[in-house]
């Protein structure tokens, strides 16, 4: 047992004795005495006093440490009496259920004694009853075998007796038997006659058998290859028919399966009938039902064919009317239009330009039908007004919306030129000649479209098509480019028709017939691609492949309406003219070619905006002969004339100063 614990162990005592502890006032601390005259034995004094104090400072120090000691162990006493007193309540308690289960179980026990005597005496008494029990029935048993025992012994000695009697009985008739036949073989000794007589009987039975079976074996014979003879052939027909058989079966199978599908067939056949004949009862019965009301109806049906005809005619006025009414509507328009078209950015431009608020588009005025754009060229604002103005964000689609109606009048019979103008890379070309949406490709697709409308009022149309270009005052055929024919402009100032000789034209008829009409605007439209694609290109300043020439997409529409004869004949003219852009003064001019390329360009543009500017102002004089181009289209651009132009700008920076030439030719064009 542990008796006492180091104080390092920091337990904190439960014990209510406070610890002695040193304080300040301590002998300890007592100041030492400066005194001169005693000093020796103050010294002395002081010296053991010191030593005293010391050592009853040891003593104060071992008997705290003995208390420490005590008073853990105190404690440790107090826990353990608890523990025991704990423990002595636990035996106490384990005690008195140790005796009340002894009290129990002894109460049990006597119980069980009790109960098992019991038993016992039970099973004695039971045990003497059935011994005596069997005794009885054994005694009882005994006796009745005894019994048995000698009835059937007795059965047995009589049955024994009767049958040894019976059997000796027996064996003495047959010993007599047997004697009397033993006396009559000794009587009778005939055996060797009867082996000769049996002999002789054998060999005629013999050579009988013997020819009879030889008959018979040589008919059987016979009969055997008879027999095989015929089996064979019977084998022969057999695999013949086995053959035919099959065949037969093979027949059989295909027959049924067609009278299967026939079967099917014949199915609905019948089913189609009775309906047939119960769709021909119920139109009987509504004959039966109308046939009351015949007279009314037919006088009704003429009724309405007098209407229908009358309305025709009314119909066809008002087609007349709508052709006037229509042309009178884009002559308030003005017959000569000017369009501006601001092209989005293409490519990485827009990254690179940085052109963002050089170019602003007002809304439409509707009241004074015009519509302004301003552009800041970073010295001054510059402010333009055209009849329509299409953004970046107006695709071709939007900018045809415009142009239908023109198309609409050119199949009236009007003559209508459409032009794109502006500098190389600002948008002429995708407006007129894009693939999929150009303004070439739409009227194509709309005049098929449009002709199939007229048809129903009578209209018979048909379309010529030429395709030529102006390069250098020089005109090439871009339906037959291989060809190296002079062409010439001749003008029936009379008729007020052109003609451009050793053209490739092609002529369509169109036929109303859908599938048709997609095949000859696909044609159409394979002919234009084949033909912009052999236009001429340069290389300029401005980029390396731009086209230097006008394209001149030419279509003579021709009607007849075979109901009223009429006959309207108008040309359309949609020409993508070459790039606007100026010489500049650091260019370099590398050839006699390119400088004669760009005069004849620039000649050719400033002729066209006279023309047309001449034509807007009603001018007496209009010079129409100064430029390839303006002499072809004179025809086209006089009279009742519609004439459409579209300024194409460029939205990047690079290309401001062009933009405003544009404009201004473009205002000069409009306004003079
Ligand atoms: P255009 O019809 O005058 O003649 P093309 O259609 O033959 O010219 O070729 C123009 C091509 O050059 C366009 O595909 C365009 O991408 C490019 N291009 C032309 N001008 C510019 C420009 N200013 N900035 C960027 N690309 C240009
Ligand atoms: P141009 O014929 O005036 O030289 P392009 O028609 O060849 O100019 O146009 C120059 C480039 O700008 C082409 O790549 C063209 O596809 C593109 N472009 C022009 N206009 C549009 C437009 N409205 N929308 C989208 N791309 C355009
Ligand atoms: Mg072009």
């Amino acid at each position: 047992m542990e008796i006492l614990r180091t104080p390092e162990r920091n337990h904190v005592s439960k014990s209510k004795i406070p610890s002695p502890i040193l304080t300040s006032t301590s002998p300890k601390f007592f100041k030492q005495r400066d005194d001169d005259v005693s000093d020796k034995l103050s010294n002395h004094i002081t010296l053991s006093y010191k030593e005293k104090i010391t050592e009853l400072n040891n003593l104060q120090q071992e008997l705290y440490d003995k208390k420490l000691g005590f008073d853990l162990l105190k404690d440790e006493l107090f826990e353990e009496a608890q523990k025991l007193n704990f423990l002595k309540l636990q035996f106490d308690k384990l005690q008195t259920e140790k005796l009340m289960k002894n009290r129990r179980y002894r109460n049990q026990f006597i119980e069980y004694t009790n109960y098992s005597q019991e038993q016992d005496n039970k099973l004695k008494v039971l045990r003497e009853g059935f011994e005596i029990n069997k005794e009885q029935m054994r005694i009882e048993n005994d006796s009745k075998v005894n019994k048995i025992m000698k009835e059937y012994s007795l059965k047995i000695a009589t049955l024994n007796e009767n049958q040894m009697f019976s059997m000796k009985k027996s064996r003495e008739n047959l010993l007599d038997e047997v004697e009397k036949v033993n006396n009559e073989i000794k009587l009778l000794n005939y055996d060797e006659q009867f082996e000769e007589a049996y002999n002789a009987y054998e060999v005629v039975k013999r050579s009988e058998w013997l020819e009879e079976y030889h008959a018979s074996w040589k008919s059987a014979l016979e009969e055997t290859e008879n027999l095989n003879g015929e089996k064979s052939k019977l084998l022969k027909r057999l695999s013949l028919l086995k053959k035919a058989h099959k065949a037969m079966k093979e027949q059989t199978k295909s027959l049924e399966n067609r009278l299967s599908t026939l079967q099917h067939e014949s199915n609905k056949i019948e089913s189609t009938i009775s309906q047939i004949r119960y769709s021909i009862q119920e139109k009987e019965s509504l004959i039966e039902e109308f046939s009351g009301v015949k007279p009314q109806l037919l006088q009704e049906i003429t009724n309405w064919k007098k209407r229908t005809l009358l309305l025709d005619e009314e119909f066809k006025r008002e087609e007349s009317l709508r052709r006037i009414n229509h042309n009178k509507i884009q002559e308030l328009r003005g017959n000569i239009r000017v369009y501006c078209r601001l092209r989005p950015y293409i490519k990485d431009e827009a990254a690179t330009s940085n052109s963002d608020g050089y170019i602003f588009i007002k809304p439409f005025d509707a009241n004074a039908g015009q519509q302004r754009i301003i552009v800041n060229d970073l010295k001054q604002l510059h402010a333009f007004t055209f009849d329509k103005i299409f953004g970046m964000q107006d695709d071709n689609y939007e900018v045809f919306d415009d142009i239908k109606n023109l198309v609409q009048s050119s199949l009236d019979g009007y003559n209508v030129c459409i032009f794109t103008y502006g500098q190389t890379g600002s948008g002429k070309t995708y407006t007129m000649l894009n693939e999929k949406d150009g303004i070439i490709m739409q009227t194509i697709e709309y005049i098929v479209h449009f002709a199939g409308n007229l048809h129903k009022l009578g209209w018979e149309y048909e379309l010529e098509v030429e395709f030529i270009e102006i390069y250098n005052e020089t005109i090439r055929d871009l339906l037959n480019p291989e060809a190296k024919h002079q062409h010439v402009i001749r003008h029936d100032d009379k008729k007020g028709t052109t003609e451009v000789t050793n053209t490739h034209k092609i002529t369509i008829k169109l036929t109303h017939n859908e599938d048709d009409e997609i095949a000859k605007s696909a044609q159409i439209r394979q002919l234009i691609r084949n033909g912009n694609n052999t236009r001429n290109t340069k290389s300029t300043h401005m980029n390396n492949a731009s086209s230097r020439s006008h394209s001149v997409f030419m279509m003579k529409i021709t009607g007849h309406n075979r109901i009223t004869q009429e006959h309207s004949t108008g040309r359309l003219n949609l020409v993508d003219l070459a790039g606007s852009e100026r010489l500049q003064q650091q260019e370099q001019i590398t050839s006699q070619e390119t400088l004669k390329e760009t005069t004849s360009i620039n000649k050719s543009l400033t002729c066209l905006a006279d023309v047309i500017h001449s034509m807007k102002h009603r001018q007496p004089y209009i010079p129409f002969r100064n430029s390839k181009l303006t002499y072809l289209l004179k025809n086209s651009l006089i009279n009742k004339s519609k004439t459409l132009m579209y300024v194409n700008i460029s939205p990047n920076i690079n290309s401001i100063r062009e933009t405003i030439n544009s404009l201004r030719l473009a205002r000069k064009v409009n306004t003079g």
